[in-house]
């Protein structure tokens, strides 16, 4: 069955003539499912009962079941946790800023890039997540929260450019102004490094915000992180960081995670300061979450402030992720592999 949430206007206006309806109903279909967020088709109510029954028999409607939600009682985080049609689960992140709401979303159920730090990558992936599902995360935790989200961060499970067309597509129904006319800079895609489609990326011309998970910056110490670094060369990610630069205007972010004693010695500051200068490159510092399964340390919370510090001093643009939901396991995979356990 065709998967109605993940068609966009054209397809479903198209797909709606070849049944015999009428054109005007796709806009109200459409407008239902990307706009008023409705999980089901019967909540279509200016659709006659007839035709309601109809599209559920006939086509596949995505809606994600929220399985867990827990609010973080320090800033109002939630984490999400949803059950896919399958049964399979990914989590979610809803997280309130100053500048607005923003949602960090999954991918893909468990990711196979093997990141060592990584409690995504544990059990390998097991399947990509369609547009409709990407999409519904973000759809499910409106309706949840009532609140309007302006962000959107797809740093969550999964390798998105291991998505790539869905993850394209995804973008396209999210920018709609037709749908929720997010903007494309306000939406960011992390990625540990795939090479061609980052390039691939840079040419879609999405004005996207491109997020590189560097992480290393020798290809010696990032092979030890990233199994990716074995097929990508720091030297050909920076090439396309520059590509992407070039084609788009936007700059790109380096995601790097501070593992004590691993990659915050002098020689990788001075190693970082280069890479970043050389793209323009904006540098998030992540203080490394330990997970039960390895074993990386995180160094203290002066450590990190002072290899802050030595960048800006160095010129470079640079945050500290700002670590939210502390209290209900915020990092990245590690609710699902408490649920998965649990089971
Ligand atoms: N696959 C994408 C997005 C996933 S994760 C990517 O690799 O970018 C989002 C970010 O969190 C990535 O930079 C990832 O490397 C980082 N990350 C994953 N596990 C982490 C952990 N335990 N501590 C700190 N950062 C982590």
């Amino acid at each position: 069955m065709v998967d109605i949430k993940s068609l966009t206007i054209e397809e479903l206006e198209e797909e709606f003539l070849q049944k015999d309806l009428k054109r005007f109903r796709a806009g109200q279909v459409y407008d239902w499912m990307h706009v008023k967020l409705v999980r089901s088709f019967d909540e279509m109510t200016n659709l006659s009962k007839d035709l309601r029954d109809r599209l559920s028999s006939e086509y596949e409607f995505t809606s994600l079941k929220v399985e867990r939600a827990q609010e973080s009682a320090i800033d109002g985080t939630i984490k999400f946790l949803f059950e896919l049609s399958d049964k399979n689960y990914v989590e979610s992140v809803f997280m309130r800023y100053k500048h607005g709401n923003s949602v960090c979303i999954s991918s893909q159920v468990g990711c196979r890039m093997g990141c060592r730090f990584c409690a995504s990558t544990i059990d390998g992936c097991e399947r990509s997540l369609l547009p409709s599902e990407m999409l519904d995360q973000i759809y499910a935790i409106s309706r949840y929260t009532g609140e309007r989200i302006s962000n959107v961060v797809v740093m969550g499970m999964g390798e998105p450019l291991d998505n790539y067309d869905n993850l394209i597509r995804f973008v396209k129904l999210l920018t709609d102004e037709k749908g929720l006319n997010i903007s494309g800079r306000n939406i960011t895609v992390s990625t540990c490094g795939l090479v061609p489609k980052m390039k691939m990326l840079a040419d879609e011309k999405l004005t996207l915000t491109l997020a590189l998970s560097l992480h290393a910056v020798t290809d010696e110490k990032r092979k030890q992180l990233m199994p990716i670094a074995n097929k990508y060369s720091i030297e050909e990610l920076m090439e396309a960081c520059a590509y992407y630069f070039e084609k788009t205007g936007r700059r790109i972010s380096f995601e790097y995670s501070l593992v004590a004693g691993v990659n915050d010695t002098p020689e990788d500051l001075e190693g970082l300061t280069k890479l970043a200068s050389r793209v323009k490159a904006h540098v998030n510092l992540i203080p490394v979450n330990p997970i039960k399964e390895r074993d990386f340390r995180r160094g203290s919370r002066e450590a990190i402030i002072a290899f802050k510090n030595k960048l800006e001093k160095n010129g470079i643009n640079v945050t500290i992720r700002r670590e939210m939901g502390q209290d209900i396991d915020g990092a990245c995979g590690q609710l699902r592999r408490r649920k998965l356990t649990e089971e």
